[in-house]
C-alpha cells in the first residue's frame, strides 16, 4: 500500500454472530477488491474464536496484517466490549446489554486509532443488532451504511410492523392474511415469528426492531438480495424507503477458491469435500440447520432414521454442541455402512457447489437460502423461527425451488421430502428453476451486474465526498 496515496479506508462493524459476520465479511471482500482498504471489526471474543478456527487468514497474532484481496486489502481489528465469554455465549440479553454499554466507546477508540495510524475512516458499514454503530458514525461525521442481512420482503414486513403501517395478527393460528405492497399475501404462520405475541424471544424482537429507530442516520441501506430475485418488492418499497440490493453475498468463482478468508466459529471438516467428490452427481442429501438451531433429541432421531431410510448418501452437519443428541450408536452404524458423513461444521459454500449434492435440507436462514440459490440446489425447507419461516414460504411457493417438511418432522416425512426433492418430475422442475435462479444470481454479482454496479456507485459516492469536502474522515 503506497504511503503517498493511501487507499480509501472503510470500516465494517459486525454483530458477533455467524449469520451476521458471513454476509458482512463477503461484502467487505467485494469492496476491498475494488481497490480499497477495509478494516473488519467485531468483538474481541468472536475474533479469538475465528482466529482459532481459521488460522489461514491470520498468519500472525498481529492485528495489522494486510490481506490482499483483488485490487485492495482487508485487515481485522477487534474491539473489546469487556464481555465475560461464559455469559455472552449463552445469554443474548447479556450480550446485547454489554455491547450497547461498552461497544460505542470501544468503537470510537478503534476509529481514532485508525486516524492516528494515518488511515482515517471514510465510511462505516454495520449490520443489524448494533444500531449504536450508526450513532457513533454520526457523532464523528463519518457517512454510514447499513447492510440488512435478510431478504427485502422481510425488511418490508418489519418496516411496516415497526411504523404500524399495516394490520398484523398477534397469533400464528389466526387466518387473516397480511397484505403488503409488492409482496404476496402472507399468512400469520409465514410471518417472521419475532413479531408475533407468541414469540418467546422478546430480546431478539427488540434487537431487530432497534435498527429501525435510527436507520435514517445511514446514508445507504443495502440488502443481501438482488434485483432479479425481489424486483417487485424493491420497486414498490422504493417509494417508501429505498433499499439497495448488493447481493447475493455468496462467494463464487475465484472468491470461492480463495474462501480461506472466512470467519467460521468452528473449524470446518474440509475432508468432506474429498468424500463428496467420490459420490454420483445429484445423489447426496446435504443437511445443515445453521449455527444456532437445535432440534430436540426426538427430532434428531427422526432426522437420523429418515435420512438413513432414504437410502441415499448424506452429509449431515451436527455441531459439537448438539452431537450428544444423536441416537446412541447411530454415528458408528453410519461409519460401518459407509454411505454417510456426519461433521461438526462444513465448508458449506463449497459443499453446495459440489455436483454431488442433490438437495439441501435447511432451516432456511437467509445466508443458507442464498447459498442454495446461487448454487442452483433444490431445498427441503425446515424453518424454525424468525425470518426462516418467511424465507421458506418464498423458497417453496414463490421461487418454486423447495419442498416443505412440516414440523415436527417424522422419519417418514423426512424420507418423503428428500425423495420429492431428488427424484421424479417435481425434483426435475425444482432443479430447472434452481438453475435459472443460479444464473440470475451470478449475473447480478458479476462485473457490471445489477448488484456489482450498486457497489461501484456506493464507492464512487464516498470517494467524491472525500475529495469534495474532506468531511468524511475523523481527525
Ligand atoms: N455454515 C457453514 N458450515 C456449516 C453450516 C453453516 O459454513 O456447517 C454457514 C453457512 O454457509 C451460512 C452461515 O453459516 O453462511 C449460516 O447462516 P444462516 O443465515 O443460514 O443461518 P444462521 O446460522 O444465522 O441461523
Amino acid at each position: 500500500m503506497g504511503e503517498a496515496n493511501p487507499l480509501l479506508h472503510f470500516l465494517f462493524v459486525s454483530f458477533p454472530g455467524q449469520g451476521h459476520v458471513n454476509p458482512l465479511l463477503r461484502l467487505a471482500k467485494r469492496v476491498a477488491a475494488k481497490g480499497l482498504l477495509v478494516t473488519f471489526t467485531t468483538t474481541i471474543e468472536f475474533g479469538s474464536r475465528i482466529r482459532a478456527a481459521s488460522q489461514l487468514i491470520f498468519p500472525t497474532e498481529s492485528d495489522s496484517d494486510l490481506i490482499p484481496v483483488g485490487l485492495g486489502f482487508l485487515r481485522f481489528e477487534f474491539f473489546n466490549d469487556g464481555a465475560d465469554p461464559k455469559n455472552s455465549i449463552k445469554d443474548l440479553s447479556y450480550l446485547m446489554t454489554n455491547l450497547e454499554t461498552n461497544g460505542p466507546s470501544a468503537l470510537v477508540d478503534l476509529i481514532r486509532r485508525q486516524s492516528a495510524a494515518g488511515r482515517p475512516v471514510s465510511c462505516l458499514v454495520n449490520n443489524p443488532f448494533i444500531p449504536w454503530a450508526l450513532d457513533v458514525a454520526a457523532e464523528l461525521s463519518i457517512p454510514s451504511a447499513v447492510l440488512w442481512i435478510q431478504s427485502c420482503a422481510v425488511f418490508s414486513i418489519y418496516y411496516h410492523f415497526h411504523h404500524r403501517l399495516a394490520n398484523f395478527p398477534t397469533d400464528k393460528t389466526l387466518k387473516t392474511l397480511v397484505q403488503l405492497p409488492g409482496i404476496p399475501p402472507i399468512a400469520p404462520d409465514e410471518l417472521p415469528t419475532f413479531i408475533l405475541q407468541s414469540n418467546p424471544y422478546k430480546s431478539l424482537t427488540e434487537a431487530i426492531l432497534a435498527q429501525f429507530h435510527n436507520i435514517s442516520k445511514a446514508r445507504w441501506i443495502f440488502s443481501n438480495s438482488f434485483d432479479e430475485l425481489e424486483h417487485e418488492t424493491l420497486t414498490v418499497f422504493a417509494e417508501i424507503s429505498p433499499i439497495i440490493p448488493i447481493g447475493p453475498l455468496v462467494d463464487v468463482g475465484e472468491e470461492l477458491e480463495q474462501e480461506e478468508i472466512k470467519a467460521d466459529l468452528w473449524k470446518s471438516a474440509d475432508h468432506c469435500l474429498d468424500w463428496l467428490a467420490t459420490q454420483e452427481t445429484n445423489s447426496v442429501v446435504y443437511v445443515s440447520l445453521g449455527s444456532v438451531v437445535m432440534l430436540p433429541a426426538n427430532e434428531m432421531a427422526e432426522f437420523a432414521y429418515g435420512l438413513r431410510n432414504s437410502g441415499r448418501p448424506f452429509l449431515w452437519v451436527v455441531r459439537e454442541d448438539v452431537r450428544g443428541l444423536l441416537p446412541e450408536g447411530f454415528e458408528k452404524a453410519m461409519d460401518v455402512e459407509g454411505k454417510a458423513m456426519i461433521v461438526g461444521w462444513s465448508p458449506q459454500q463449497k459443499v453446495l457447489a459440489s455436483k454431488a449434492v442433490g438437495c439441501f435440507v435447511t432451516h432456511c436462514g437467509w445466508n443458507s437460502s442464498l447459498e442454495a440459490i446461487t448454487a442452483g440446489v433444490p431445498i427441503v425447507a425446515y424453518p424454525q423461527w424468525g425470518d426462516q419461516v418467511t424465507n421458506a414460504k418464498f423458497l417453496c411457493d414463490v421461487y418454486g425451488i423447495g419442498v416443505r417438511l412440516t414440523a415436527p418432522a417424522t422419519r417418514e416425512t423426512v424420507e418423503n421430502c428428500v425423495a420429492v426433492a431428488v427424484d421424479g418430475e417435481e425434483a426435475a422442475r425444482m432443479r430447472n428453476k434452481a438453475e435459472t435462479m443460479r444464473e440470475m444470481a451470478r449475473k447480478a454479482i458479476a462485473v457490471n451486474g445489477s448488484s456489482d454496479r450498486s457497489i461501484e456507485i456506493f464507492i464512487d459516492d464516498v470517494r467524491k465526498r472525500v475529495a469534495g469536502d474532506g468531511q468524511s474522515s475523523v481527525d
